[in-house]
């Protein structure tokens, strides 16, 4: 049944591909984005655009007024070193904002159901890898706690309200349009550093590992919980550790590339390993990540070539 779906930060990497697919399956999808990382060139002409930072009035009062059953939110501050050095900033953009649409829909009740864009790679801390949903989760950064406490927030406005909220906690996504600061970044950055040969950089050993999904699989986890009726936190992962050296690796090998990486000091507060187990999204969504990470980098490898034309 076709639904009218807002998705904030439908200008941005991810949800720019979110919006794709709504409108592939026949939603009506308007977009709420203040540009501020997001690009209007990532934007579906088919959807509604609304250049408007989630935080306004503006925003919260186009929300009550148009009246969405579906709040798709991707919107955020999605820089953890950000976070870390302008923790006030991050809690404002990325809980605030939030509040600020949840408030009105807890008036209005005219909304369905919100699916948020939460975080694996930051949610887990020091727990062993693949994190599993059950553990408790121990962030580390100011965006992981703003990440967790959104949830909470969520979870607070379906007891009192009866608004289901389900929570995606991705691992590091990748894929075409992504941007170097999310979680993710280090494949965007060495893509543009290989394709306009300008030195590689890799803190540490290089031996830190992360999870890494292909924003396609993501997309599908975003569409299988608006359809299906669950509720709560579900990682979307592919349970992989990759460390950047075989990252690097495998880019540059796509690429042909004969540069190679310098080695630079560690990141401060750098994780060590982190992966998400994802058993509860296949046993509760049928979803299981279908593109493995050759694939994957070859597809992004190509899209970065195509805009460097
Ligand atoms: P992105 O920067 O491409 O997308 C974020 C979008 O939100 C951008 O278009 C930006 O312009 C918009 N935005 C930011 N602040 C805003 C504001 N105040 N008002 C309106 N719009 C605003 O990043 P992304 O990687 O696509 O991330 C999307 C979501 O997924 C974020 O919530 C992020 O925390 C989450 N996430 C991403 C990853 C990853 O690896 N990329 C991992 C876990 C979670």
């Amino acid at each position: 049944m076709p639904m009218k779906v807002l998705v904030t930060g439908g200008a941005g990497f991810i949800g720019s591909h979110v919006v794709d697919a709504y409108l592939d399956k026949g939603h009506e999808v308007l977009v709420f984005d203040n540009l501020s990382t997001g690009v209007k060139d990532n934007l579906n002409p088919q959807a509604r655009f609304f250049k408007v930072d989630i935080r306004s009035k503006e925003a919260a009062d186009i929300f009550a007024k148009e009246k969405p059953a579906i709040l798709n939110h991707h919107a955020a501050q999605i820089r953890v070193d950000l976070a870390v050095k302008e923790p006030i900033k991050d809690l404002e953009i990325n809980i605030v904002g939030l509040l600020s649409l949840m408030e009105k829909a807890k008036k209005n009740k005219f909304l369905h159901k919100v699916v948020f864009a939460s975080t694996g790679g930051a949610m887990y801390g020091n727990n062993p890898s693949p994190s599993t949903e059950a553990m408790i989760p121990q962030p580390l950064s100011p965006y992981g706690i703003s990440k967790r406490a959104s949830e909470l927030y969520l979870n607070f406005y379906q007891e009192e309200y009866q608004i289901p909220y389900v929570a995606l906690r991705y691992a590091n996504v990748y894929g075409p349009r992504q941007n170097p600061y999310g979680e993710a970044g280090v494949i965007a950055i060495f893509c543009e550093n290989l394709l306009n040969s300008k030195q590689p950089l890799i803190n540490g050993t290089g031996k830190q590992t992360r999870d890494y999904v292909y924003v396609s699989d993501v997309v599908k986890a975003n569409i299988l919980t608006t359809e299906k009726e669950v509720t709560g936190e579900f990682n979307i992962g592919t349970a992989i550790e990759t460390d950047v050296n075989s990252i690097f690796r495998l880019i540059s090998g796509e690429l042909s590339s004969s540069l190679s990486a310098k080695y630079v000091p560690p990141r401060p507060g750098d994780q060590e390993f982190s992966s998400i187990a994802f058993g509860k999204a296949r046993q509760k969504l049928s979803w299981e990540p279908k593109v493995d990470l050759e694939a994957g980098i070859k597809k992004t490898v190509k899209f970065f070539q195509s805009q460097k034309k």
